[in-house]
């Protein structure tokens, strides 16, 4: 990159990271990035915190596919966060040197009702906001695929396998997989309903359609990341991978099998 480095800072401002922040723009001065105000304005969008504040930078700076996303965290490694800022070294390595690389994320698409459509980088969740179960009917094509009825279902990122797709008993997929996968969350079987009972992992070009049984129970939450979109009625939700992608960097020895490694073995 020869161009002027435009860069925003995402975090949420506090006096224990302040002094951090500082050591991390005046870093930047040096290698004559330019800090913005204005998001639309940066080239490179760095959060700093951790996972779940990566999540809301991308979120609150609509899901820019024409920038670069960087993750610093503030104490753990996490699965967006490839920087720390208790490690300036290695912050002052990735500026300067060619072990950094471009990776693209896929990101799903949720329609709500044909109104408005949402982007997720981790999950779309759907869950019942009473202690009564609920029931969707599952479409994947066209093709009408199961009635469900329970808590809720979780469709997920490839990225987003290691969050709550896993605590579901989900696989965790490897983002180089362009895919979703769609999870249950405490599913009613017998003889009324019947549902597949396993993580069902569908390839990027499927169209899920999850249609809300109207029955008194028609209020789910439905969930983009770790936010609850304002919707209080709905009947039909379309899921999709979205044609765009997240773009963020890493460092080479940092690849996503470092990173299950690191968390869970
Ligand atoms: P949170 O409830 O405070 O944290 C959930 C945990 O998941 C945090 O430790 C977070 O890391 C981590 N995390 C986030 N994205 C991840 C990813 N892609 N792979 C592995 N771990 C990840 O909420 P939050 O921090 O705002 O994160 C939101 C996410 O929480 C949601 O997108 C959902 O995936 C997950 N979640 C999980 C469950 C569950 O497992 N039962 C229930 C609800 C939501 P940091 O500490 O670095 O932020
Ligand atoms: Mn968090």
């Amino acid at each position: 990159m020869t161009d002027r480095r435009k860069v925003y800072l995402y975090y949420k401002p506090s006096e224990e990271l302040e002094p951090k922040i500082e050591q991390l723009r005046t870093l930047g001065r040096k290698y004559d990035f330019e800090l913005v105000k204005d998001y639309t304005e940066a080239n490179i969008i760095a959060s700093i915190g951790g996972d779940g504040t990566f999540l809301q930078a991308i979120r609150k700076t609509n899901f820019r596919d024409d920038c670069l996303y960087v993750g610093i965290n503030d104490g753990h490694l996490g699965f967006y966060t490839d920087f720390s800022l208790d490690d300036m070294d290695r912050i002052e390595e990735g500026l300067q040197s060619d072990i950094i690389e471009v990776l693209r994320y896929p990101v799903i698409d949720v329609t709500v009702d044909g109104l408005k459509t949402f982007q997720c980088l981790n999950e779309c969740s759907i869950r019942s906001n009473v202690i009564k179960t609920f029931a969707l009917d599952v479409y994947i094509d066209d093709l009408y695929f199961e009635t469900f009825r329970g808590d809720g279902m979780v469709i997920s990122t490839p990225t987003g396998s290691t969050a709550y797709n896993k605590s579901l008993k989900g696989a965790v997929v490897d983002p180089r997989l362009k895919g979703m996968q769609l999870t249950e969350i405490a599913s009613l079987n017998n003889n009324e309903y019947r549902t597949l009972g396993a993580p069902l992992l569908l390839n990027g070009d499927r169209n899920l359609v999850l249609k809300v049984i109207q029955d008194g129970n028609d209020h789910p939450i439905i969930g983009a990341d770790n936010e609850a979109l304002s919707i209080r009625h709905c009947h039909e939700i379309h899921i999709k991978l979205a044609s765009k992608q997240i773009k963020t960097l890493k460092m080479k020895d940092n690849s996503f099998l470092h990173k299950v490694k690191r968390s869970f073995l």
